[in-house]
């Protein structure tokens, strides 16, 4: 029997627009078995989180996800880390200074929109964030201020890459974020491969420990869950994999939960 379960999703601790309790509904409504919350640089929502679930008899883990920085690819490779012990020495702090630099980042990418002639304020971005700051709150207020329509058409015309708001990310390289997840007793995969780079930059990262890749994705074609199960296999990595899922309003927000066939799922139990 197939099982429904979620291994990356995003709450309002960061860019989603759902609390923790209100995606433990969704998962519910959804036919979720398991839901993993993978906000960015944050485990802030694992209270909430665990505290609905009980509430609501669902199963539920606590992960992260890091963006990170870096030559070549690695502005584009995002780390999942899952199993890790939030009270690990070093690991609340790490967290915390990330978060920092993405509040220095988005006040950047404010004043650049500010000499554009857009009168957009960062602290009532701040104030609309639960947690951790980035683009897409700077994108929800270039839609409140009726600029763009969607996160989307924000990134497409100001914040991608080559536009004229963006600031590079200030995230760790993916070789501190690996070693991060890693030293907190975590299980660290990259997530989405397609937007990662090249197969030798995957080896790379496998050098540094890298333990798992999403083959299973909610924007995979078949092709692509052949390509990187094939990568996965040949490494030995761990396939992984879930929607990124961010809630109403983010063009994110397709049903919670991937269709884990037994085999992939035995595998990611023993493993996650
Ligand atoms: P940041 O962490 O500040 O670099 O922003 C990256 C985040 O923006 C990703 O994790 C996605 O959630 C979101 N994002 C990136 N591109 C888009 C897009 N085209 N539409 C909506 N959200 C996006
Ligand atoms: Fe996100
Ligand atoms: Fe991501
Ligand atoms: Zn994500």
């Amino acid at each position: 029997m197939p099982k429904r379960i979620e291994l990356h999703c995003h709450s309002t601790y960061s860019d989603g627009t759902l609390t923790p309790a209100e995606l433990v509904g969704r998962a519910v409504e959804s036919g979720v078995e398991l839901l993993v919350l993978t906000d960015h640089d944050s485990v802030s929502g694992g209270a909430d989180l665990f505290a609905a679930a009980a509430a609501a008899g669902l199963r539920v883990k606590l992960g992260i996800e890091i963006n990170c920085s870096g030559e070549g690819a690695a502005d584009r490779i995002h780390i999942l880390g899952y199993g890790l012990r939030p009270s690990a020495p070093g690991f609340a702090e790490r967290l915390a200074e990330f978060r920092q630099r993405r509040s220095v980042r988005a006040q950047r990418i404010v004043e650049k929109l500010r000499a554009l002639g857009i009168a957009i304020d960062f602290e009532h971005i701040r104030s609309c964030a639960h947690e951790t700051l980035g683009r897409p709150h700077v994108a929800d207020a270039l839609r409140r201020l009726g600029v763009v329509k969607s996160r989307k058409e924000a990134f497409d015309r100001f914040l991608m890459k080559g536009k004229p708001g963006y600031v590079d990310s200030m995230g760790p390289s993916p070789v501190e974020a690996i070693a991060l997840i890693r030293d907190a007793g975590g299980t660290a995969c990259l997530a989405h491969p397609q937007t990662a780079g090249k197969q030798n930059e995957l080896d790379e990262l496998v050098r540094a420990g890298l333990q798992g890749i999403e083959v299973l994705y909610s924007g995979h074609t078949p092709s692509q869950v052949r390509t990187y199960g094939d990568w996965a296999g040949a490494q030995g990595l761990l396939a992984c994999g879930g929607s990124d899922f961010h809630g109403p309003m983010t063009g994110r927000d397709e049903r919670l939960g991937i269709e884990y066939d037994d085999l992939a799922y035995a595998s990611v139990m023993e493993r996650l």
